[in-house]
């Protein structure tokens, strides 16, 4: 029988090349989105085996709404990947708590309620994978980023923290904190600075979706089954 993953933010960019990579491997696909609903029917109809499913996953009860949908559909989820989020580049002074509140709410709530919704099932069938999307910046802390750079940090303390928790139920929990990626996200990445990036990188390149997604599917694959609470760069190099 056909694995299912659940992959949160699935519309575009990274969340996107999960889902087709994971689809074009023989995974159900519950395709979670927001906004762009558009790009979420698209990949569904290129697809036959991806369930587009619209939630907000800083709200609990569209979280529990989604899990059952999917549960209805595909049975149990066997893979989270929790990649859902969104950026603020901003002074730290000038960072309204509105702001910090939104950014923690979608890029760490939106892990903790996913997270707790899937658990359940992975526990009672002794068997799951949880892959968290981290950054770069949570690992060394970007300037201007502070909020971001704080909720990316605090997925790595989850990652470490649940694999402890659920390792004895037979549930790995690992975390991709990915450098730059060609993605909407850094579309507000001015070109001077993005060749500076670019410099930066030993690989001398910007990352492509496609290359978090083959990580993802590899840590959700029997092949990385001793591989627990774990942080992976995919970076280029930028941070060893
Ligand atoms: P992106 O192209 O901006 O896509 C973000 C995705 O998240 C979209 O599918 C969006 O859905 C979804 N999303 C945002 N808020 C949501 C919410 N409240 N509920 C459900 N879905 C929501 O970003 P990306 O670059 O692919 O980033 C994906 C993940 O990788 C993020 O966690 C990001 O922090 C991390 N990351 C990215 C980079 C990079 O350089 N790009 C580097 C390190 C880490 P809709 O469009 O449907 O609203």
């Amino acid at each position: 029988m056909n694995k299912t993953v659940l992959i949160t933010g699935a519309s575009r960019g990274i969340g996107k090349a999960c889902a087709k990579l994971f689809c074009e491997n023989g995974y159900n696909v519950v395709a979670n989105y927001l906004n762009s609903e558009r790009d979420a029917v698209a990949l569904a109809e290129e697809f036959e085996n991806i369930l587009p499913v619209k939630a907000d996953v800083s709200d609990e009860y569209q979280v529990a709404h989604m899990i059952e949908l999917a549960n209805r559909r595909f049975g149990d989820i066997d893979v989270l990947i929790n990649n859902a989020g969104v950026a603020l580049q901003k002074l730290f002074t000038d960072t309204e708590k509105y702001e910090w509140d939104r950014l923690f709410d979608i890029n760490v709530g939106g892990v903790f309620n996913c997270t707790r919704e899937v658990a359940h099932g992975m526990i009672r069938n002794h068997r799951g994978k949880i892959i968290n999307i981290s950054s770069i910046w949570g690992v060394t802390g970007a300037s201007c980023e502070v909020a971001y750079s704080a909720t990316k940090a605090a997925i790595i303390g989850f990652t470490k923290a649940l694999a402890k928790e659920l390792g004895p139920s037979g549930i790995s929990v690992n975390c991709i904190a990915p450098g730059i990626i060609d993605t909407d996200m850094n579309g507000m990445i001015d070109a001077e600075t993005m060749e500076e990036l670019i410099d930066e990188t030993p690989l001398q390149t910007i990352g492509k979706p496609y290359d978090v997604a083959s990580m993802a599917l590899y840590l959700a694959s029997d092949s990385a089954s001793f591989i627990t609470g774990q942080v992976f760069g995919v970076n280029g190099g930028f941070l060893i």
